[in-house]
């Protein structure tokens, strides 16, 4: 493996020397429109900093688990469920995700969503709802139309 520059530059959301990744195996689990980028994965600092993108309606996977993920938005506008509340957000928002917490993030129709992500390079595999969890959560008029596809 050749080392990366110390400085890696970046145009139109896609960092030199740094792969685009599929977000995840396919039919691992549900997501639709999705990338991934692994911006810094150093065993020495404990963390993994990850870029992903939506193309405009695109999610991620509904999930849980026992790491946090501290989120910063760069781009785009969209809306992520948290626990059992929907929240719109926008570039620049900050979004912290509590161990255990349900979560996905959808992009607008009209715009891509790209953000940061930060978490732990050790860290346990998610977990997707059960098909009770799931109902639970699409029948909470709160979460309800978030969860409709
Ligand atoms: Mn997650």
């Amino acid at each position: 493996m050749t080392a990366k520059s110390p400085v890696r530059r970046f145009d139109a959301f896609r960092w030199e020397d740094t792969d685009l990744l599929a977000y995840k195996e396919e039919g691992s689990a549900p997501f639709k429109a999705i990338t991934r980028q692994t911006l810094f994965r150093d065993p020495a600092i404990k963390c993994e900093l990850r870029y992903f993108e939506m193309a405009p309606g695109g999610y991620s996977t509904l999930e849980r688990h026992e790491h946090m993920h501290a989120v910063l938005i760069l781009r785009g506008r969209g809306e992520c469920l948290i626990g059992d509340t929907v929240h719109k957000i926008e570039t620049n928002d900050l979004v912290t995700i509590e161990p255990w917490t349900w979560h996905q993030f959808r992009a607008n129709a009209d715009l891509p969503l790209g953000f940061l992500c930060m978490v732990n390079v050790e860290r346990d595999k998610p977990a997707l709802p059960s098909s009770e969890e799931r109902q639970a959560l699409a029948s909470n008029p709160k979460t309800a139309a978030f969860l409709k596809d």
